[in-house]
């Protein structure tokens, strides 16, 4: 039996939106987490798609020296800035943060005659940050020995002290970024590890994660410790992303000891996790909007966490009055910087919250999540939750469109 000529072309017309959607595409983050891993981190800022277009639309003096006409470096194009941002010495900039904790240790702790080379860590900084990303499995496919001091919730400097040995390559400190501990707790101030670590000769490697570059308080945020705070500590080498508090592209970044660097920039496997010209713009102009203040909110990071409540609340009223015919209502909400950072820091916010006519709050999410220009919301009992917060306020136009076509 042939079916009839409408269900094939129903059947042919999803099929092929369901293939156009399975490439890359835009969507609209209404789930006010603002550095949303799945959803692509951290959006671009206007100066770094148009430094990406303007070096990487064609060619570029990626590894060419224009002053004397040589090949040159696509480590030294960032130097300058990530020097200022920062105050290292110098600094190196690979695919992420976890290729760049992987390129230390290779450098440093990795052991190909056999002698087991190792890295001490505290108990209470063995992370997991998602993706695959476990600190204790790192190490040991970097071929690093890990040598755990402390407890779960208590390490002294005493603790490192003792793990020393002719065989430590590294002392190392993470950023616990998706967890908190509290309680009877103890840490070892940075200083007092870099002494440790200058007076045994072994480097200090810390693995910041988000990477702040400026101090967070001024956005309502508890403090965070910045890049330049850890290199200012003595941190020989300080790891972070570029997607996440530095709202650019994604990268990992090295910064730290001129010598330090110097010895990553010559193991080859530096070429395995190099970066190419359009993350290297875009980082670039990305770390030239945070060098002056003035310019941070142009980086969309900083514009949506430091929009005033009272803006968002107009935006929120405004959508509500344009979309008569759904039961909208505007309420307070909990947004969230994500990414692996300040992970218990609510951040004041308001969402719509539409109560479908037809019930089903979860089939209305999968119809925003399927429209023309896709929508990821959340479900909290009978409503769903669009957060203003993570929405640019140029495209309110395009979400009462996608809530109108999902009614
Ligand atoms: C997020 C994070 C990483 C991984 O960073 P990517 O840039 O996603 O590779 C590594 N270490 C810490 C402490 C992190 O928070």
């Amino acid at each position: 039996m042939t079916p009839p000529a409408d269900a094939v072309i129903d059947d042919v017309v999803a099929r092929l939106e369901r293939e156009a959607r399975s490439g890359l595409t835009g969507v609209l983050n209404a789930t006010g987490i603002l550095l949303h891993t799945n959803l692509g981190r951290a959006p671009l800022a206007l100066e770094a798609i148009a430094a990406i277009e303007h070096a990487a639309g064609g060619a570029s003096n990626l590894e060419y020296d224009l002053d004397e006409g040589t090949r040159g470096s696509r480590y030294d194009r960032l130097g300058a800035l990530l020097r200022a941002a920062t105050g290292a010495d110098d600094a190196l900039v690979v695919n992420n943060c976890a290729a760049a904790v992987l390129l230390v240790l290779d450098t440093f702790a990795r052991a190909p005659d056999g002698t087991p080379r190792e890295v001490v860590i505290a108990r209470n900084e063995l992370i997991e940050i998602g993706g695959g990303f476990r600190l204790p499995e790192v190490l040991a496919r970097s071929g690093a020995t890990l040598v755990e001091v402390g407890t779960a919730n208590k390490v002294r400097l005493d603790d490192y002290a003792r793990a020393l040995s002719p065989r430590t390559a590294l002392l190392m400190r993470a950023h616990r970024s998706n967890f908190r501990i509290d309680g009877f707790t103890g840490e070892v101030a940075p200083g007092a590890l870099v002494a440790l670590g200058r007076r045994a000769g072994v480097p200090l490697l810390e693995d910041l994660g988000s990477g702040a570059l400026t101090d967070l308080t001024e956005y309502g945020l508890p403090a965070e410790r910045t890049v330049g705070e850890a290199i200012a500590d003595g941190i020989d080498l300080v790891a972070f992303s570029g997607d996440k508090l530095l709202g650019g592209p994604q990268a990992g970044i090295l910064v730290g000891r001129a010598a330090a660097i110097a010895r990553m920039r010559a193991n080859p496997l530096l070429r395995a996790l190099r970066v190419g010209s359009a993350t290297i713009a875009a980082l670039g102009a990305t770390l030239r909007l945070h060098l002056d203040p003035a310019t941070r909110a142009a980086i969309p990071l900083y514009a949506m966490l430091g929009a005033p409540l009272d803006v968002l609340r107009a935006r929120a009223e405004a959508l509500r009055a344009r979309l008569p015919a759904l039961t909208l209502s505007v309420v307070e909400h909990e947004g969230f910087a994500g990414g692996g950072t300040l992970p218990l820091a609510a951040i004041p916010s308001l969402a719509l919250a539409w109560r479908p006519a037809h019930g089903d709050p979860n089939a209305a999410a999968e119809r925003l999540r399927l429209g023309e220009t896709p929508v990821v919301a959340r479900v909290d009992g009978d409503v769903v939750l669009l957060d203003l917060r993570t929405i640019p306020p140029g495209r309110d136009g395009e979400l009462a469109a996608a809530l109108e076509a999902a009614r």
